[in-house]
């Protein structure tokens, strides 16, 4: 390892967002399928599922889904390939001597940023007419094909206005990750012209990442206990910001 790169932002929900949770959990009000909560009770972002969003939106714009025998799409395990190097690739795979490759990407869990939970506890701003304690509830109608009965059902939804604070912890072996950096931010790119959870087809879960900020720690940080000095925010991620980065990274092996 040379470094590692820290990318902190805000996740904000544009349209209701349905991360699904257990059906185990005590239903309220009727609705058939609630959203995933923390042990607090408060909706979160499950870091696994940002993370495979990502994946997938990159694998597919860059054609590198493979298929299997049902024509169905599975994630990249060449383990040369840029996604593989990004994203890691599943221990389970045929390939075992690839079993102990690095995954470059940790995206940790995403919970509510503070002052939003309070205002949704307390029915404040944007949130003054919501009906559960952090969320909405929505009637989605599907019509069943064989009977042609609708079939209504009620969603829980994350509302519009929440914040999620957003952790992606990257780690830098070789130059190449230095450079897979684009990538990654190109991912974003991909998050937002789609969706995040489930109906996405139906309008829901839009999300922007808003004040992505970067952090670098190279392995000398680590070892003297003092961070890094290359800070930017998205906007200054440049050339003359990845060439400082190499110098610092490549200087510090
Ligand atoms: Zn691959």
């Amino acid at each position: 390892m040379i470094g590692r790169l820290i990318i902190n932002a805000d996740l904000v929900v544009k349209t209701g967002l349905h991360i699904g949770g257990g059906s185990s959990s005590v239903e309220i009000g009727g609705i058939d399928n609630s959203v995933i909560k923390s042990h607090k009770g408060e909706p979160y972002i499950p870091g696994s599922s940002l993370k495979g969003k990502l994946r997938s939106l990159t694998e597919l714009a860059h054609n590198k889904m493979s298929k299997n025998e049902k024509g169905e799409n599975l994630p990249c395990d060449c383990g040369e390939c840029f996604v593989c190097k990004i994203y890691g690739i599943s221990a389970s795979e045929k390939n075992k001597s690839l079993d102990r490759f690095p995954t470059r990407i940790i995206v940790r869990d995403a919970f509510l940023k503070k002052n939003i939970a309070e205002d949704m506890r307390k029915k404040e701003g944007d949130f003054k007419d919501l009906e559960l304690s952090y969320t909405e509830s929505k009637w989605e109608n599907s019509i069943d094909r064989l009977t042609s009965k609708a079939n209504p059902r009620l969603f829980e939804r994350v509302p519009e206005g929440a914040i999620f604070d957003l952790e992606i912890v990257y780690t830098i072996y070789n130059e190449r990750d230095i450079d897979n950096i684009k990538r990654l931010m190109e991912g974003f790119q991909f998050l937002e012209d789609d969706y995040l959870g489930g109906n996405g087809t139906r309008g829901y879960g839009k999300v922007k990442l808003e004040n992505i900020k970067f952090f670098t720690k190279t392995i000398n940080d680590y070892t003297s206990k003092q961070f890094g000095d290359i800070k930017a925010s998205v906007n200054e991620i440049d050339d003359i910001w990845f060439g400082k980065l190499k110098e610092q990274m490549i200087d510090a092996k």
